[in-house]
């Protein structure tokens, strides 16, 4: 008999997470669920775990976690709380597999503690990656974990890459690879004049035309700070300059990304915009499975499009590239200062044009310096935070 996969899922109530459930559900033959984890939610993490039935539950919040306890007390299901509890599923001998899938640089510990217990890594928190890439990636080399990259444009490539290359490759290996083309849709607001972006309504911001997301993850695809994180996500996993890295946009969201080779060759990978291919392909690899994804159809698309992104309407774009470029701390100070734009925005207390001058304003005051260790990766990000709270 095969024996089964067991998954944790950090953020579980979560748009990936409940795409993650989907996949598990329609192959109960492969995959069990060991954990599931949220921040607070206790009425969606309880259904969950009534239907999913997984030794262990764990709520970020510890009033949460108490109240989960009491719900959950005619189950045996364990519930634990906070940052260690996260931790403790993620290392646990009896996960073979997490997905990270909790939104912004909290999700960074747990999914470091996955890492360095050498568990499969479906790594959807791209936060984390651009937080910690070098640490992270030496992380996932030392302990012999296996990364799979569930941002799709990061699947995309990977997909389109030599299947013996893993995670890994460079510009030297003799590969004939030249180039990636890393597409993005352009967000909501791709057709927006400037002027009006100083009125746009975080419902706005968080009406992806192609993607049904979290709200934070919806507002950087808004700002494009998404496609300058999966710039520098994309330099860590693939160990590649920025240079080597062109960004496109494809507003029909088709094709996920692009490997150009020397010889001329382009691969794509294309597919219908719906985060269970990634997902079940982080899952199963090398292997493929069924998942319910509706059948690409490219005579009733009729056509795909591509255009260069403008710079000048998304600033953020060129502050991402630059980040990418100089490294150390630089990503860490990008990606909190974005947190604490983005949060404020959603809070309805900063303008939607003021996300890039606040990121700006934060790399500009914070000094870049080498990280060699999780504690100074998080000691740069309480900084970066501290000094974009203070600019709002
Ligand atoms: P979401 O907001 O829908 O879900 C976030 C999850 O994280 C929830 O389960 C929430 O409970 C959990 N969480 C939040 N704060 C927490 C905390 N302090 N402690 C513990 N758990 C916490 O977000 P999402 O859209 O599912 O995105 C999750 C991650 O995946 C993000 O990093 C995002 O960039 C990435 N991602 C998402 C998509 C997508 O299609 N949604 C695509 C690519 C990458
Ligand atoms: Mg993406």
């Amino acid at each position: 008999m095969k024996q089964l996969q067991s998954v944790s899922i950090l953020g579980s109530t979560g748009s990936i997470g409940v795409n993650t459930l989907s996949v598990i559900a329609q192959n109960s033959d492969r995959y069990r669920v060991f954990a599931l984890t949220a921040n607070s939610n206790v009425k969606q993490l309880e259904k969950q775990c009534r239907e999913y039935l997984p030794d262990y539950a764990v709520m970020y919040d510890t009033t949460a976690a108490k109240q989960l306890a009491s719900e959950l007390s005619d189950t045996n299901i364990t519930v634990l709380s906070g940052i260690q509890g996260l931790e403790y599923i993620a290392s646990h001998d009896e996960t073979d597999c997490v997905m990270a899938a909790i939104v912004g640089g909290i999700g960074l510990a747990p999914t470091f503690a996955a890492v360095k217990a050498g568990k499969r890594v479906l790594l959807a928190n791209k936060e984390a990656l651009v937080m910690a890439g070098h640490l992270f990636m030496d992380s996932v080399r030392q302990h012999n974990a296996m990364l799979l990259p569930i941002d799709s444009e990061h699947n995309a490539m990977f997909q389109c890459l030599p299947v013996n290359q893993k995670a890994q490759f460079s510009n030297d290996s003799g590969n004939g690879f030249s180039k990636i083309v890393l597409t993005g849709s352009g967000g909501p607001f791709l057709d927006t004049g400037k002027e009006m972006l100083a009125s746009v309504t975080p419902d706005q911001a968080c009406a992806h035309p192609n993607w049904e997301m979290g709200r934070k993850i919806s507002v950087d695809s808004a700002t494009m700070v998404n496609k300058a994180l999966e710039l520098i996500e994309a330099c860590f996993l693939f160990g590649l300059d920025e240079s080597l890295i062109e960004i496109i946009i494809h507003p029909q969201s088709i094709i996920h990304s692009m490997v150009y080779y020397r010889d001329g060759s382009v691969l794509a990978q294309m597919g219908n915009p719906d985060m269970r291919t990634p997902i079940s392909y982080g899952l199963a690899w090398p292997n493929r499975i069924s998942v319910g994804v509706e059948e690409l159809d490219l005579a009733a698309i009729s056509s795909l499009d591509f255009l260069r992104p403008d710079l000048e309407r998304f600033p953020c774009l060129r502050l991402g590239r630059k980040v990418a470029a100089t490294g150390d701390s630089a990503p860490i100070i990008f990606n909190a200062a974005n947190e604490i734009a983005v949060a404020a925005f959603l809070a309805g207390n900063l303008r939607f044009d003021q996300i890039p001058a606040i990121i700006d304003g934060t790399l500009q005051k914070q000094a870049v310096c080498g990280v060699s260790t999780l504690e100074e990766v998080l000691e740069e990000d309480r900084k970066a935070r501290k000094l974009a709270s203070g600019l709002l």
